[in-house]
């Protein structure tokens, strides 16, 4: 602690060299005298005397004195005063004390006259009265003694002050008078700096102190203070400072020194800097932290002035047992843990074969988990038998993640030999209900044993997948009851032969039906509505409607007034609520389309829609992915078709048509409008996110990756969406691979509600052929469509077919590259497309029934679903594709066209097509195989001797078919 003197003076009579000067009233009072002191030094005195006289009133002043800034003034008086008895001649009032007064004021102001002679305009600080009195008298001289006493003043506040003496009749030397006050010096303590304070206005005052931390240091817990007395002593310190982290005191306490290149001190306080822990280093002074060395690191829950560790190596001696169905893997730690003890171990399961490795798919169960485990040891069932398993077993602890490399494992393979039946690949909703689902599924495509019974397992999507129910079915088919209505579940589906549970198969989500929703199985409530007479009158007028309703749809069944009706009902808006029957109203009966825009479109702030990436170009507009965010609703994704900048009405009408109708429209396999944007630029219509983009392109991409059942799963949604659409009574006239759109869930919804293709002759894209003033996807189009416009479900019924005959074949294009002009032709004569690869017969024979040339003999969507149920709760029945035995009828034609197949020579491929007069012409022009034959053009035809138009194309037709017969032959044989 360092201390400076803890006083200062205002005011010291004993360094005064000459006269003092201060004012003695009246002038017979005090006397300026100056004395030798003992040590023969000359000082200046006052003096007063007068003891023989009554009533004296003797006033001292001294000069101005400046404050300067303190708060209490001390006097310290030295003075002698004479005993009255010690003299003669002294009057009664002699006296032995004097007073001090003192005065303050601003300026130096007083003069002879004022402040006034009188104790009132001064403030009185004491009597004082002396210890002493010289009385006795020595070796003839006078013993001076001397008194000193100090006194004390304030709180002060004007710039100065003056003090005054008085005497009322002693006889008094003032010997000395100083005037000075206490302060409390700068001082560092605990690291911090105080300022010099001055001591308070009272003799008890505490002044606060505010300490600043030195460099390299900081406040520990709050201010740092400490208190000056009135004596000028610091006390009552509180707070500190301390060394920050990276610094540590010096010996002498005072300040804060870097720690050295490899140590460190994390905290800030009066610890000392520590030597770097293990496997970590400091590259400079002042360290707060050392950071770990290459290849070391520590986890996020490690303290930082821990060491730092690594990665384990591999587990060691891995191997299995066989217990009953499961396999039970286990292994030794790792020799080196990396210097912790954290460790766990991961399971990576792949299945390999000669084209590499895949991993395992969710089937593969372990236990107690696949990650994560503590112990070296897993249970792994649900294997599939007669596959050969890798298990990767990797060692990972708290640091793994940070490591740039990739845990180390121990690896093993492991051939399955028992075998639990393979997983359920899907499921579909038979039938739904406000509190129950029914769901059906096919066999595993493995069962390997006798399928003893399902367990289904569910819970709620928006709970804990903990939460889960089971329900047993010894069919593949449950009804799930005891649902809450309008939630989505999600169902996974086992099955279980003697050798145990086969894996669960994905994950599948199905809805119930909103309160007040129509059931879809609708019977289910009826009897219901007969409870009351309320119920029964209820239930009379819905037997009346679904009367009329029958009526109503049979007529709709392809009668002349389809169309007429068809648009009555649309003008009409009628809706039948009660019936939850609901028709499709066409936006162009509106007479004002932005009605119809308001009545089935839910207009969208643009502030909550965020446009990310353009991923295709629609007809009107770029297509993006973007990102919607309702208020008070979770933010998705969405897709957005835009409307381009200079468009005319008509064209902004048409393609807002396009949100109008989808609008109308909520099923699970049709896509689903969220809302539009026209109230600000650019317009917008925003749908569901289909992940996939459009089937067609994703089939190709994808070609030869699905099972059969995923296929026909696809063909199941879309002809569910088709059956949705015709029950609403739309048509929608270009039904293609192109317009279905793929969700990340394999989901298939229809698309593409445009009508103005067909209105206008805008597109120049080759799939839409110019007819009669419309455009016609030639490829797709049933042949009444073409020729005369009659556009119906029957219609769509034709073009599902063709879409099938693209799931099947994985996007190939309809036809290949013949002309539209030869499809026309080839359709006319009874050709139709041949079953593509590995077509399940069932299923081309259902192509086949699509493309029959009397319309009210092709199948109605309702029965293409449930034809694809049966086929689906029965996938045996796919194990049959054509071949050119079983194969029902020739490759792309249903009856007169030849089959290549069963055919060997020109005359026979001649005689077939009852052409047989045309042998001689063909042999002499040496065309004898059907390799030459099938590069004949027309005119090769011709100039063979082939005259007559009819016949001339007929042949063109065959040859065209048999090229794609030689086509395919190449093909198989590659
Ligand atoms: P369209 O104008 O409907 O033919 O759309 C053009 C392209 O944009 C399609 O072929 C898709 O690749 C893509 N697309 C359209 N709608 C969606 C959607 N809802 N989700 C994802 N991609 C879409």
């Amino acid at each position: 602690l360092f201390v400076s003197s803890r006083t200062e003076n205002l005011l010291d009579t004993t360094t005064a060299t000459s006269e003092v000067g201060w004012t003695s009233y009246p002038t017979s009072g005090w006397d300026e005298v100056s004395v030798l002191d003992d040590k023969k030094r000359l000082i200046r005195t006052f003096e007063v005397c007068n003891v023989n006289k009554p009533n004296q009133n003797n006033w001292l002043r001294t000069k101005f004195v400046e404050r300067r800034g303190a708060l209490r003034a001390h006097v310290r008086i030295k003075f002698s005063v004479r005993d009255c008895s010690s003299m003669r001649n002294v009057a009664s009032t002699c006296k032995e004390t004097f007073t001090l007064y003192y005065y303050e004021a601003d300026s130096n102001s007083a003069t002879l006259y004022s402040p006034a002679w009188r104790e009132t305009p001064w403030q009185k600080v004491d009597t004082i009265a002396a210890d002493e009195s010289f009385s006795k008298v020595d070796n003839g001289g006078k013993v001076v003694k001397v008194n000193s006493k100090v006194r004390s003043f304030g709180p002060l506040a004007k710039r100065g002050f003056y003090l005054a003496f008085q005497d009322s009749g002693a006889c008094i030397s003032l010997i000395a008078i100083q005037v000075f006050f206490y302060k409390c010096p700068e001082v560092v303590q605990n690291f911090a700096l105080f300022p010099t304070t001055f001591s308070g206005g009272e003799g008890t005052s505490l002044m606060e102190a505010r300490g600043v931390c030195l460099a390299n240091a900081e406040e520990v817990g709050g201010p740092v203070k400490l208190y000056c007395n009135g004596e000028g002593e610091w006390m009552v310190p509180i707070g500190r400072c301390g060394c920050q982290a990276g610094y540590n005191p010096t010996g002498d306490k005072s300040t804060c020194r870097a720690c050295p290149v490899g140590t460190f001190k994390l905290h800030t306080g009066d610890s000392s800097c520590l030597s770097c822990p293990a496997q970590t280093r400091t590259t400079r002074e002042g360290s707060t932290v050392c950071e770990c060395q290459s290849g070391y690191y520590r986890a996020v829950s490690d303290p930082p002035d821990s060491p730092c560790t690594t990665t384990p190596s591999a587990p060691r001696d891995l191997s299995y047992d066989i217990i009953g169905p499961s396999i039970l893997l286990k292994w030794r730690l790792p020799r080196d843990l990396g210097g912790r003890s954290d460790i766990l171990f991961n399971i990576i399961c792949k299945t390999c074969s000669a084209r590499g490795c895949a991993r395992c798919g969710e089937g593969v169960q372990f236990e107690p988990r696949q990650v994560g485990l503590e112990q070296p040891r897993v249970q792994v069932s649900s294997l599939v038998a007669r596959v050969l398993y890798t298990f990767e077993v990797q060692a990972v602890n708290q640091v793994s993640e940070q490591s740039p490399f990739s845990p180390r494992f121990a690896a093993i393979n492991v051939s399955s030999s028992h075998s639990v039946p393979s997983a359920v690949p899907i499921m579909h909703q038979v039938s739904r209900t406000v509190n129950s689902i029914t769901l059906s599924w096919p066999q595993p495509d493995q069962p390997n044993g006798i399928i003893l019974d399902y367990q289904l397992r569910y819970f709620d999507k928006s709970e804990a997948e903990e939460e889960s129910f089971t329900l047993t079915s010894e069919t593949n088919m449950a009804t799930i009851p005891n649902l809450s209505p309008g939630r989505i579940y999600a169902f996974q589906v086992r099955a279980r032969t003697e050798e145990g549970y086969g894996p669960y198969g994905g994950k599948m989500y199905f809805q119930t039906l909103i309160e007040g929703q129509r059931s879809e199985a609708s019977h289910d409530h009826l009897p219901l509505i007969v409870g009351s007479i309320l119920g029964a009158l209820a239930f009379l007028v819905i037997v009346a409607v679904i009367i009329f309703a029958i009526m109503f749809k049979s007529k709709r069944r392809e009668t002349p007034y389809t169309d007429r009706l068809q648009r009555y009902i649309s003008s009409r808006g009628d809706q039948s609520p009660g019936l939850g029957v609901k028709y499709y109203i066409d936006p162009s009966t509106y007479e004002d389309p932005n009605e119809a825009i308001k009545e089935f479109t839910k207009e969208i702030d643009c502030a909550f829609v965020k446009i990310e990436e353009v991923i295709g170009a629609g007809e009107f507009g770029e297509v993006c992915r973007g990102r919607l965010k309702p208020p008070g609703k979770r933010e998705f994704t969405v897709a957005i078709k835009t409307l381009k900048s200079g468009y005319t009405e008509p064209q902004r009408r048409g393609f807002l048509s396009e949100a109008s109708i989808m609008g109308q429209f909520d099923h699970p396999n049709v896509i689903r409008l969220e809302g539009v944007v026209t109230k600000s630029r650019p317009v917008m219509i925003l749908t569901e996110y289909m992940e996939n983009g459009s089937l067609d392109s994703f089939l190709r991409q994808n070609e030869g990756q699905f099972s059969m059942i995923q296929l026909v799963g696809m063909l199941r949604g879309i002809g569910a969406g088709m059956k949705y659409l015709s029950d609403m009574n739309y048509v929608h006239r270009d039904l293609a691979a192109r317009n279905i759109l793929v969700n990340s869930n394999l989901v298939c919804k229809v698309s593409d509600f445009g009508l103005s293709r067909f209105l206008e002759d805008t597109a120049s894209n080759p799939t839409y052929t110019g007819a009669l003033g419309g455009k016609i996807p030639i490829r797709w189009t049933a042949p009444e469509a073409i020729q005369y416009r009659k556009f119906t479900s029957s219609s769509d019924v034709w073009s599902y077919g063709i879409v099938m005959w693209e799931v099947m074949s994985y996007g190939e294009r309809p036809y290949w590259d013949m002309s539209n002009q030869d499809v026309i032709n080839a359709i006319e004569q009874d050709y139709r497309l041949p079953p593509p690869p590995e077509c399940p017969t069932t299923l081309h024979q259902l192509m086949l029934d699509c493309w029959l040339k009397d319309r009210t003999l092709r199948p109605k969507f309702d029965q293409i679903v449930s034809t694809l149920d049966k086929i689906i709760r029965n996938p045996a029945g796919l194990k049959t594709v054509g071949s050119s035995s079983s194969r029902p009828t020739q490759p792309l034609l249903s009856n007169s066209p030849p089959d290549f197949s069963t055919l060997s020579t020109v005359h026979e491929w001649l005689d077939a097509l009852k052409m047989g007069r045309y042998k001689e012409n063909f042999d002499t022009a040496e065309m004898t195989t059907f390799e030459l034959v099938s590069r004949m053009t027309l005119e090769d035809i011709q100039d063979v001797g082939v005259m007559l138009a009819g016949h001339q194309k007929k042949i063109l037709n065959s040859i065209q078919l048999m090229r794609v017969h030689l086509d395919q032959l190449d093909a198989i044989e590659v």
